[in-house]
């Protein structure tokens, strides 16, 4: 037995390497990776612009203290500004992490309001990370039970619903800033209305509350615009990246403009890791090569094709409810939990999870082909198909 900590329930297979959408096991068996790692291997496996990239820089430069200058966190921080249209970056090593300084952030600004006791509204089903701050952020009682006392400062809504919030704002004077994800990832890929991300844009302006999404899971390109936000044409105070921003190599980021811009100043917050030159050489091929290959564009059309594959062959199939999602993020919802679709799906060589207990969940990368769409129809609509008839 490994020495491990017991967190995972993890499937009996280990891989050895990957090329595209492929992955190879131990013994040689080969899998279509509709997953990319939980939306992390934004390029595939062993894309040769990134490769090239990573291996240069690991000869040149892995590591050096925040206490110096570091040039590819700058060029980075420049990249993300202009396809955000945000003015600062703070890179740390994951989703938590930048949230955790998304809800530092937060504080740090109501105190500088006055506010003594700053609270965050977040939403039902949210997912925010395993930390202390941001499972408390989480909406899942899952993650937090036995890790109470919580961190206070958290007020909860229902998901994309503007009553509520507006509710709060009525009775409560401590808000300084909502949090949600433009998509749910973990609660089973739910997305918020356009006009909700509009209206509650207004809201934060008349209350001079921080707009924050976390984008940590639909961010950089996957559905089809490079932030989900940015498809109801608002600009948020804070957002929150990690996942798919490195392909694989880890990083995350806390991005702020507007009146969320020069809250932190030197000593507010760092990072031993963040911003190191690997992870930022990562991030700024992962943003090259999606622009460079149009990725976003392929997220629309290639999304749009597997969901309309899903919808055509599962149509009138007892116990399917529907399939939702946008880009390449694509949740297929059944009338039933279905855990055990992941292992019927891992022995017929397609790597697919499930999230909210009825929700199959598809985050294939960004560079799957039309023919590698088809074919994860092809296998996944059979698999569905006897997994409800059995
Ligand atoms: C995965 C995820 C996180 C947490 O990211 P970690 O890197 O695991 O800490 C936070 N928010 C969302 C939306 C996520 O999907």
């Amino acid at each position: 037995m490994p020495h491990l900590m017991n967190t995972y329930g993890r499937l009996p297979v280990a891989f050895t390497h990957g090329q595209g959408c492929r992955m190879f096991d131990e013994q040689g068996k080969s899998y279509l990776d509709a997953l990319a790692g939980i939306a992390v291997n934004t390029l595939g496996h062993n894309h040769p612009r990134l490769v090239k990239a990573l291996s240069e820089q690991v000869g040149r430069l892995m590591h050096v203290s925040n206490v110096y200058r570091i040039t590819q966190a700058e060029a980075a921080s420049d990249r993300l500004a202009a396809i955000s249209r945000m003015d600062e970056v703070f890179f740390c090593n994951s989703g938590c992490e930048a949230n955790e300084a998304a809800i530092k952030l937060a504080r740090m600004y109501g105190h500088q309001q006055g506010i003594e006791q700053p609270a965050i509204i977040v939403m039902e089903q949210a997912f925010h990370g395993r930390t202390l701050a941001t499972l408390s952020a989480t909406g899942n009682r899952k993650v937090q039970a036995g890790f109470e006392p919580l961190v206070s400062g958290f007020v909860r809504v229902p998901f994309d619903d503007l009553a509520a919030i507006e509710q709060v704002a009525a009775r409560n004077p401590n808000v300084v800033a909502v949090l949600f994800e433009p998509i749910q990832g973990e609660g089973g890929i739910h997305i918020a209305h356009q006009d909700f991300m509009r209206e509650l844009r207004q809201i934060c302006d008349r209350k001079n509350w921080l707009f924050m999404v976390d984008e940590v899971q639909c961010g950089i390109g996957r559905t089809g615009a490079w932030f989900a936000h940015q498809h109801a044409g608002i600009v948020p105070d804070v957002m929150t990246l990690a996942k798919g921003l490195g392909s694989g190599v880890p990083i995350g980021a806390c991005l702020a403009t507007g009146r969320a811009a020069g809250v932190f100043k030197p000593g507010n917050h760092g990072s031993t890791f963040g911003g190191n030159p690997l992870a930022c050489v990562a991030a700024l091929t992962t943003l090259e090569v999606i622009e460079a290959d149009g990725l976003t564009a392929r997220a629309t059309t290639l999304g749009e094709a597997i969901r309309g594959g899903l919808r055509a062959d599962l149509s009138g199939v007892a116990g399917f409810v529907e399939v939702r999602g946008d880009g390449l993020m694509i949740g297929v919802e059944l009338d039933r939990p279905c855990g055990d679709l992941v292992k019927r799906a891992l022995a017929a060589g397609l790597l697919i999870n499930v999230t909210a207990e009825k929700v199959v969940r598809l985050l294939p990368p960004l560079v799957m082909s039309d023919a590698e769409g088809a074919e994860l129809v092809a296998m996944l609509v059979p698999l569905i198909k006897e997994f409800l008839a059995a």
